[in-house]
């Protein structure tokens, strides 16, 4: 009888080894896009799921900061933060990124693969202990020039493809490099993460024939693509995405409505942690 408390516990192990092997449900398989804070978004379709900028420390007394309870939950890898396949970077500001909480997270998560601009790499290199050098086999760096061709490659059956794009912000911002990333999670669906692209035609015009080889399910461009005109262009008629969530919305959600009362009234945007889109 005494044997039987392990049993059950057996049993139920089994059970849920046996659960995990079934069909994931139909709601995994249609796969969601749940936004964290700023342009930190988890994606998941599948078996598969990918993290844009989740681990940041700074706001600039203006963006919001991932709640605390989801950046525990994330760094622990509770569930829905489970199993994350890939962690993106976009940019290495710090609104974006920072080098010691994400450092962190790759300890922890030892099957998670990260994929990020070599400034990002290059800042986590610079805060990594002499244990940590093995972490960086697991780390892919973007090191495109500002007019290379387009980056494309697979990891862990993740389509991959990444173009820099100039940061928001004019010529003073040249040197930030950051990436307009579009990650098929299978062979129909495609996100794109743009980090803080600045919303000028000549920079995605040249680039058609990349934005037109294949179609995004949804594109996560910064919230100011939605109140420029050149921004609403490049999302008509340019970057071939079935919708369009904005991201980057500051805090004062209300304050950025009244700012742009009609380029922001029919805008979708991701201006709540925890809330999400199908990618259906
Ligand atoms: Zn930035």
């Amino acid at each position: 009888m005494r044997f039987f408390p392990r049993l059950a516990l057996v049993l139920a192990l089994g059970c849920l080894a046996l659960a995990s092997a079934v069909p994931v449900s139909a709601h995994d398989n249609d796969g969601q896009a749940m936004y964290l804070a700023n342009e930190g978004v988890m994606v998941q379709k599948g078996a598969v799921k990918i993290l844009f900028d989740p681990l940041y420390n700074q706001n600039y007394g203006t963006y919001m900061l991932v709640p605390e309870d989801m950046r525990r939950a994330l760094m622990s890898g509770e569930a829905p933060f489970d199993g994350i396949d890939i962690v993106f970077i976009s940019h290495a500001h710090g609104d974006h990124f920072s080098a010691e909480p994400m450092l962190e997270f790759l300890r922890n998560h030892s099957q998670t693969k990260l994929v990020a601009s070599t400034q990002a790499v290059d800042k986590l290199k610079a805060v990594a202990k002499p244990d940590d050098m093995t972490i960086f086999s697991r780390v892919e760096a973007l090191a495109l020039g500002p007019n290379d061709p387009p980056l494309s490659f697979r990891l862990d059956g993740v389509e991959i493809e990444a173009v820099r794009i100039p940061h928001a912000g004019g010529p003073g911002r040249a040197s930030v490099q950051n990436y307009v990333l579009r990650v098929g999670l299978d062979e129909e669906t495609r996100v794109m993460h743009m980090g803080d692209a600045d919303p000028a035609l000549r920079h995605f015009v040249p680039l058609d024939t990349h934005w037109q080889a294949k179609r995004t399910r949804l594109a996560m461009p910064p919230y100011w693509f939605f109140y420029t005109e050149e921004g609403r262009t490049i999302m008509d008629e340019h970057l071939n995405a079935e919708h369009f969530t904005g991201v980057h919305v500051p805090a004062d959600v209300d304050a950025v409505r009244r700012k742009h009362p009609d380029a922001l009234k029919d805008a979708d945007l991701f201006t709540k942690p925890g809330e999400v889109r199908a990618l259906d």
